[in-house]
């Protein structure tokens, strides 16, 4: 598609059938179907694509704004209303080109026309929107094929009858706008003629309604467009000349690769999109010197037809926009949510990677792991899946946190928490788990997510500061830290807590005559035997120093406590340990020294009065003859030594 001259050419079909009148009744059919022919064609073609390449695609998204230099008074080509807004036919094939291009041209509304073409000059402005390419402006700017093409006509006072060509206008005074190129032409091709610069088109008409000029040259499309917007009744186009009015989109010429890409938007354009531009601005009263008072009169009864036509296609061609730009848009959402999806499906890779993750039904059967759940645990997917979640379930992990996950979860509440799991090859791991519930759209619970961190480290490294390295008991420093929180716990919950000191008997005899190494193993021996003893939660044994070590129990009454106790002396000297420089047995024994504390709320209990007592009471032990429990909150009670 190259310029409008082809719908020009259709309206002079129109204007040769008027001139053919007498069997205009048989055209009018003919013209009206032409019109709706073009019309639905003009709804059906509206969209085309633009082939642009990499170079340009890229060029555009570095210029997304284009400064346009416009004529701010050239109607019907381009004007700036009295809204401010820039409109007529280039003002529509900008807007076609910049939807097509998907730019933004920013339009200089100030600038009367010779201060823009200055502005294109200097390079302030990017490119004309609608100018007739000239040698002058070729210097400074690239141009596109003509988009707009007006024959040149010559206007004259309506007394005169026809004018036949320009040589009928020799030595007469001919009207033309300063600076357009109609000037450059005449001011050329034709010296005789006398020309009056006028400042623009409604002054150069002006001038010839009242007389002051013979004719006016200009473009068609102007001054039929001015005649009726400023009602000049007593002038006319009376007649052609041999020149037409082509007109460009024009590219300042340091950015040669507009002009291309600008060409290819211009070529997509369609013939009915062309053909629309010119019906929404050009109305045509052309006259040959014939009357046609009558055919005005059938041809408006023609010319409401096809206003009505135009209007039901302006509504449909809005109806197709939408639609289009609906659909743009649908696209455009389309894409979004693709690029989202990727995201997504990246981010579950990462996740299904890095983070120790399952689901669960309402009833704890594992439903989905993540790869780093298989890795930690050491199962396959397979085995997990289907399998209770106790499968991972730590022995050392007391039943007690278990019911209290069960009973946030089932709840509705995240339970937070490190849990000790276990290996398929018997290994453990830590990790801090947040577990929730996951419920339907009625609210209820259908399964649970787990999500965890690997803390194994982090709490190898709490372990190793709060074990004893001989026995894997829990060393001195724990003991002074728990044994206080076991203390207000116990005193919270008004339970009986009972701190035992035990005391290795005759040991420095033993290491002496079996050897330090001897003494060391004997030590583990001893530690393992109480540990054994005290496997409840809330039982704790520490190593205090030496072949000294400490025990927190929890307990409901004395008799339990001095059960356990009973039951402690005796695993150490059922391990049979030889002894054979004891004085009090074969084997090795100890001492334990007890106290009890009751707490009733009442009072708050005073830490270092109740290790005080138990050592007191372990001095008892010790006194009374060793291998036995002693304590002071007994009356009379002391384990009796039965071996
Ligand atoms: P009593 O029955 O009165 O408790 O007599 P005892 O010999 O056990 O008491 P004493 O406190 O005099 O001796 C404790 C000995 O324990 C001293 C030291 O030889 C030994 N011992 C302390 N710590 C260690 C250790 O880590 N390894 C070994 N092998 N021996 C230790
Ligand atoms: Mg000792
Ligand atoms: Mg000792």
């Amino acid at each position: 598609m190259g310029t409008l001259s082809p719908n020009f050419e259709a309206i002079f079909v129109g204007i040769d059938l008027t001139i053919n009148f007498y069997n205009w009744k048989s055209r009018i059919p003919v013209l009206i179907a032409t019109l709706l022919l073009v019309i639905s064609d003009g709804v059906l073609a509206s969209t085309s694509t633009i082939q642009l390449n990499e170079d340009e695609k890229r060029w555009l998204s570095e210029h997304q704004s284009i400064r346009l230099a416009v004529d701010i008074d050239w109607s019907p080509f381009e004007y700036i209303d009295d809204d401010n807004q820039y409109v007529g036919m280039a003002a529509e094939y900008i807007a076609l080109v910049g939807q097509k291009l998907g730019i933004e041209f920013e339009v200089e509304k100030e600038k009367p026309w010779s201060e823009a073409v200055a502005a294109v000059k200097s390079g302030e402005l990017d490119m004309y929107s609608c100018v007739v390419s000239t040698v002058q402006r070729r210097e400074y700017v690239n141009f596109t094929e003509p988009y707009l093409s007006f024959p040149m006509v010559i206007v004259t006072s309506d007394q005169v009858a026809y004018v036949n060509g320009l040589k009928d206008l020799r030595n007469e005074t001919v009207a033309v706008v300063r600076g357009y190129a109609t000037q450059d032409l005449l001011e050329k091709n034709h010296p005789e003629l006398e020309l009056y610069l006028a400042d623009n088109v409604a002054d150069a008409l002006e001038k010839l309604s009242v007389g002051k000029v013979y004719a006016y040259i200009g473009n068609i499309a102007t001054v039929s467009h001015v005649i009726k917007r400023d009602g000049l009744t007593n002038i006319k186009i009376s007649g052609e000349t041999p020149y037409n009015y082509e007109l460009s989109m024009g590219v300042r010429k340091d950015w040669p690769e507009l002009m291309p890409i600008l060409q290819k938007a211009l070529d997509s354009i369609t013939e009915q999109e062309h053909d629309q531009i010119y019906r929404n601005w050009i109305k045509l009263r052309y006259e040959h010197g014939y009357d046609y008072h009558l055919l005005a009169e059938i041809l408006t009864g023609v010319f409401l037809i096809i206003m009505i036509i135009l209007v039901w296609n302006r509504r449909l061609s809005s109806e197709v926009r939408k639609r289009v730009e609906t659909e743009k848009l649908l696209n455009e959402a389309h894409r979004q949510l693709e690029q989202t999806n990727r995201q997504l499906v990246d981010y579950v890779d990462i996740v299904d990677k890095y983070v120790i993750t399952s689901t669960t039904d309402s009833k704890g059967i594992i439903t989905s792991t993540s790869d780093a759940f298989c890795e930690i645990s050491g199962y396959s997917q397979q085995e997990l899946i289907g399998n209770d979640h106790s499968i991972v379930r730590h022995q050392d992990m007391p039943a007690s946190i278990y019911q209290d996950l069960w009973r946030s979860i089932t709840s509705g509440k995240t339970w937070q928490g490190e849990i000790k799991n276990r290996k398929k090859n018997g290994d453990y791991y830590w990790v801090q788990a947040y577990i929730s519930p996951v419920c339907d759209e009625q609210g209820n619970i259908t399964g649970y997510t787990a999500i965890r961190e690997d803390i194994t480290n982090k709490k190898l490294a709490e372990e190793l500061s709060i074990t004893d390295e001989l026995t894997s008991l829990f060393n001195r420093r724990h003991f002074n830290n728990l044994f206080p929180q076991e203390l207000a716990r116990a005193e919270r919950e008004k339970k009986t807590i009972v701190l035992m000191i035990i005391d290795v008997d005759y040991f420095k005899p033993y290491n002496d005559n079996y050897g330090h190494q001897q003494g060391d193993n004997a030590l583990q021996a001893v530690s393992a035997a109480i540990k054994s003893s005290l496997r409840r939660a809330g039982d704790f044994a520490f190593r205090i120093g030496g072949e000294e070590f400490g025990a927190i129990v929890t307990v409901d009454n004395s008799d339990a406590a001095c059960a356990i106790a009973e039951k402690l002396r005796k695993a150490v000297a059922d391990l049979g340990v030889e002894h054979a420089y004891s004085e009090v047995a074969a084997h090795l024994t100890v001492s334990i020294g007890m106290e009890i504390h009751q707490c009733d709320g009442s009072q708050s209990a005073d830490m270092d009065l109740i290790y005080r007592l138990a050592d007191d009471a372990l001095y008892q032990a010790k006194e009374n003859g060793r291998n036995q429990v002693a304590s002071s909150c007994i009356e009379g009670w002391q384990a009796t030594i039965n071996e």
